[in-house]
């Protein structure tokens, strides 16, 4: 079917073109011409009915694409947190010894001391 071709939507007779597609409409069915062509145009024949359905399709399919494309953001953002978090608590690992470490420098410190005072009194 061509693109002039249009499909009468209330029996599906298909019309050489819109004109066609009025008249019979008007005769057979009684609706008025103006509107059964404009009418026509929004509903008529198959390829175009196909093409909506391609194009839906096609659609469906771009928004499959981009759904996989924010769920790979979203994993993405996830890493991110994680990395993030594995940062913040290294930082924190780091910083415990750090304090691990002055501490334990102080112990010796005063380990030493307490040696120290220890052979001053023998
Ligand atoms: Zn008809």
């Amino acid at each position: 079917m061509s693109e002039s071709e249009a499909k009468c939507p209330e029996c599906g007779k298909v019309c050489a073109n819109e004109h066609g597609l009025s008249v019979h409409r008007r005769r057979a069915h009684g609706v008025p011409g103006a509107f059964a062509a404009q009418q026509a145009r929004g509903k008529s024949g198959a390829p175009k009915g196909l093409r909506a359905k391609a194009e839906a399709g096609g659609l469906s399919i771009r928004e499959s694409f981009a759904h996989a494309a924010a769920e790979v953001d979203r994993a993405g953002k996830i890493m991110c947190d994680c990395v993030d978090g594995l940062a913040v608590l290294l930082e924190a690992a780091r910083k415990l010894r750090l304090a691990y470490i002055e501490r334990s420098d102080k112990l010796r410190k005063l380990e030493a001391q307490v040696a120290e005072l220890d052979q001053q009194r023998a």
